[in-house]
């Protein structure tokens, strides 16, 4: 489909951002093999609300410095929006208004009572101190607080953000209401009121469709390798998880760099590598790589979890995976499905693929609002029910249609968040 040419594509703010064409891109796909509404369509191609605010905060060194802060709800049909606040320097309103529409997909698939939203700050946490992460997240929380609310939209997680800035966001909002509020945010630490397994809950997500995909494909996870993009929440729960079930880890990457190791990464030792504070490309027990020629490299399943657009029309017709698991969100572009569409690749697309975190992030806000806590093979068992149920959900359309498994995915979760509309209809 040519971005140029199609009329429904929203041009000014959120058009002119590559991630959010691709996104428009990704929906006007869906809507034509699903025959949608135009007049949803209309509705859907837009987030209903975007905040941009400044976040001027006192650095360390006296200055003062104002950062720019998002957060964009794509929809609150199905209930409260739902969705991570991204620390990055790439984030813009285009980048924030696409994630939260891809919230909006998977809180769907997965059939979760929320709409999409999705935050962020333009900046470089690793730059930043403690001091001057708590003072951003507290002044953000205080400027995006008309908006949010545990009934109106719960913030989690995402790129460069952990339990610690959650933990930060629910004290402001506390004191800003008056009472502990822990239902504001879900992914907090464990004592505010957080959900056991929530930390890992994504990579074991990710894993739990490897595994479903692998028997697909007839591979066993003994003869399975891996390459995973990535090795922070996500990518490194994943390659944890893969490494327990037998599957070897030939390549991991991170923003610094690369290691191979074709008899396996050694996971354990891996991360005692790294909680020493050392480099993930210094590991001795791997050989420095290219980060980028990783995802190249002949493996069975492939694991972007780090950005999006990183599997392009510049690369796609060299991936030498079996299975491409997106833990990642928006780690493929159309331009990049359209090539892997000729190939025998299985796609798990990331609305499906990541959705465990959306989940287990579903699972501590029931619990926050009861005041009522389950254990941690609890969480473990719902989460890969609810996993195991959307991924055959997905993978039964995706046959009976003959749809690729993201348009399957992408029309179970249109039609629903269609039909909610619809039966609401619009206002006034
Ligand atoms: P994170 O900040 O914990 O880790 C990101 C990792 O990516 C780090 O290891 C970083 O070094 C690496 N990275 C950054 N740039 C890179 C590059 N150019 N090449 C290779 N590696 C690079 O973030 P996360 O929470 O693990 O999120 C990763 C992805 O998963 C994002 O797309 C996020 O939106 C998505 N996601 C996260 C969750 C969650 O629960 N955390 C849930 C769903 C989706």
């Amino acid at each position: 489909m040519d971005t140029n040419n199609h009329k429904n594509l929203p041009k000014p703010i959120y058009g002119e951002s590559p991630v959010f064409q691709m996104a428009v891109l990704q929906l006007l796909e869906v809507a034509e093999v699903i025959g949608l509404d135009q007049n949803i369509l209309e509705r859907l191609s837009k987030p209903k609300r975007a905040m941009v605010v400044s976040v001027p905060i006192r650095m360390d060194n006296g200055k003062t410095h104002t950062f720019i802060g998002y957060r964009v709800q794509h929809s609150l049909t199905s209930g409260p929006s739902k969705g991570g606040i991204r620390y990055h320097p790439s984030v813009d309103i285009g980048e924030v208004a696409a994630l939260a529409m891809w919230m909006t997909w998977k809180c769907a698939i997965m059939n979760l009572p929320f709409g999409g939203a999705k935050g962020g700050i333009a900046c470089d946490p690793d730059k930043l101190s403690m001091g001057e992460k708590e003072r951003m997240t507290r002044r953000f929380t205080e400027e995006i607080l008309p908006i949010i609310g545990p009934r109106m939209d719960v913030p989690a997680p995402d790129l460069g953000t952990d339990e610690q800035t959650m933990a930060w966001i629910m004290d402001t909002y506390s004191m800003s209401v008056g009472y502990a509020c822990p239902e504001i945010v879900t992914g907090k630490p464990i004592e505010l009121g957080g959900c056991i397994g929530r930390r890992e809950a994504t990579g074991r997500g990710v894993v739990y469709c490897i595994m479903q995909a692998l028997q697909e494909i007839g591979v066993s996870a003994g003869n399975a390798t891996a390459v995973v993009q990535g090795y922070g929440n996500v990518g490194a729960v994943t390659c944890q998880e893969l490494a327990m079930r037998g599957v070897k880890v030939i390549a991991i990457s991170d923003r610094y760099g690369a290691i191979t190791n074709p008899e396996g990464i050694d996971i354990a030792a891996l991360n005692k590598h790294m909680a020493d504070g050392k480099l993930l490309k210094e590991f001795p027990g791997g050989r420095e790589a290219d980060a980028n020629e990783i995802l190249t490299m002949p493996c069975t399943v492939l694991v972007p979890a780090a950005l999006e657009r990183q599997i392009t029309e510049n690369n796609a017709a060299q991936l030498k995976c079996r299975i491409l698991a997106e833990g990642a969100n928006g780690p493929t572009t159309p331009e990049a499905d359209k090539i892997l569409a000729d190939s025998d690749i299985f796609i798990i697309p990331d609305i499906l693929c990541n959705a465990g975190g959306v989940t287990v992030s579903y699972f501590e806000w029931v619990q926050d609002m009861a005041q009522f806590f389950w254990d941690e093979a609890q969480v473990n068992q719902k989460l890969e029910q609810l996993m195991l149920k959307a991924f055959h959900q997905v993978r039964t359309v995706a046959k009976e249609s003959k749809l690729s498994m993201r348009l399957a995915g992408m029309s179970l979760a249109v039609k629903k968040v269609a039909q909610e509309k619809k039966r609401r209809g619009l206002y006034p």
